[in-house]
């Protein structure tokens, strides 16, 4: 059975949610694939931060569309990368 997390909680919590396998992680525990699912709004964020999400992104030449290259999430000194984790992000349309 795959544990699902809930929630992430700043790094080195130590509630008893924590230690739960269907309750929140520790962010300094928190993989790619976790981290990725917070962007997604599928985990929630209470960290108690806010994280930096940083996107690389080309504007075609031709077709104007613009995708996404790498998409990194950054906490002081950490970085997720998170771009094979986020599969509907990678293509996105232009605000206009
Ligand atoms: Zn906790």
């Amino acid at each position: 059975m795959k544990i699902r997390k809930t929630a992430v909680h700043p790094p080195a919590c130590g509630c008893n949610n924590c230690h739960r396998d269907d309750g929140s992680l520790p962010l300094d525990q928190a993989d790619a694939p976790t981290v990725a699912r917070m962007i997604c709004g599928t985990i929630r964020n209470l960290t108690g931060r806010d994280l930096q999400v940083v996107v690389t992104a080309t504007l075609g030449r031709a077709s104007g569309d613009v995708t996404a290259d790498r998409i990194e999430v950054r906490d002081g000194d950490r970085t997720w990368d998170v771009t094979d984790h986020l599969d509907s992000a990678l293509s996105f349309d232009p605000p206009f």
